[in-house]
């Protein structure tokens, strides 16, 4: 069998013509165009271009953009007050800090001082325990992202073997909410689950997001399974996933490329939340 590829380049592409065709209606309508405030803080060279790429698909989005970059020596105390500034600017709906910070930040300060009506990561804990009852206001964006390329493909979770490897905040454990959402039978595995790859052979879907280059290899995985690979990892021929792309996707029935697959959907993903912020905030 050779996996038919998930195609996030495409899948995104749609949810960004969506997102533009609602930020039109809605700027027609209310006289607002969503806005996104994006703030770096240092000069982290992978950062820069994530930053960057924010601002690309704002535009291509018909979401106004503002990038604060803050240098590298910036306080807690500064950025603290520049996202309270932000919090109170009306002409402002979503707020994103880049992460890393630096190590003198604190990360759940910074996390837990943006509204969480502008949360378009879903960072604070407000946002991060409506995903644990199930009413969300927004979908962290990369597990969002997942359950979309599914959605597109028309693969059905409820009732599935479905086993995320990596238990992180930001990827595993949301991800594994919204699977459990969807009726999937989720178990969730970490660095120190023994037998791993007994577990992950089980999964009708398996989605993979350690940080480790090409560790899922092919006795890994379940033949027919729906493969997601999460992971970005810079080697010096380029990016790679956390799965061994060529032997699994012969196995897998789906799979994604890395590039090409899940961090395309991320950035869409944020799109469609600045966009749904947008929507709360305003009335029309
Ligand atoms: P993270 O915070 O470092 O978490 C990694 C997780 O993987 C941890 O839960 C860790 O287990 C687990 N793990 C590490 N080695 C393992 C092993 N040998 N066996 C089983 N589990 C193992 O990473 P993250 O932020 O979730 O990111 C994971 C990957 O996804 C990275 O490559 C990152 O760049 C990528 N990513 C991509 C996007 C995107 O848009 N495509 C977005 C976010 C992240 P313990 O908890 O036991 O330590």
């Amino acid at each position: 069998m050779s996996a038919v590829i998930l195609d996030g380049r495409e899948v995104s592409k749609q949810v960004r013509r969506r997102v533009k065709a609602e930020a039109a209606a809605f700027a027609e309508a209310t006289g607002v165009t969503p806005c996104l405030a994006v703030i770096i803080v240092g000069e982290d060279p992978a950062s820069q271009v994530y930053v960057r790429n924010k601002k690309i698909a704002c535009e291509k989005c018909g979401i106004l953009s503002r990038e604060y970059a803050l240098p590298e020596e910036t306080t807690q105390d500064e950025l603290v007050a520049l996202l309270r500034e932000l919090n109170e600017d009306p002409a402002v709906h979503g707020i994103l800090v880049q992460h890393p910070l630096p190590r003198h930040i604190e990360e759940s300060v910074i996390n837990h001082t943006i509204d969480p009506i502008k949360d378009v990561d879903a960072f604070h804990t407000e946002n991060v325990g409506s995903l644990f009852v199930g009413d969300a206001k927004f979908l962290p964006c990369t597990p969002a992202g997942v359950m979309e390329l599914l959605d597109a493909y028309g693969i059905e979770v409820s009732g599935k073997e479905c086993v995320v490897v990596g238990r992180s905040n930001l990827v595993g454990k949301p991800q594994a909410m919204l699977l459990l959402g969807r009726n999937g039978t989720v178990t969730v595995c970490h660095s120190r689950t023994r037998d791993l790859a007994e577990v992950t052979r089980r999964a009708d879907i398996l989605v993979v997001a350690i940080g480790r280059p090409k560790f899922v290899t092919a006795d890994m995985v379940k033949e027919g399974a729906v493969v997601i690979d999460v992971g970005v990892n810079r080697l010096s021929e380029g990016l790679c996933g956390d799965v061994d792309y060529e032997p699994v996707a012969e196995k897998a029935s789906y799979i994604t490329p890395v590039p090409g697959g899940v961090g395309r959907m991320t950035i869409a993903m944020l799109m469609k939340n600045t966009m749904e912020a947008a929507r709360l905030q305003v009335k029309a």
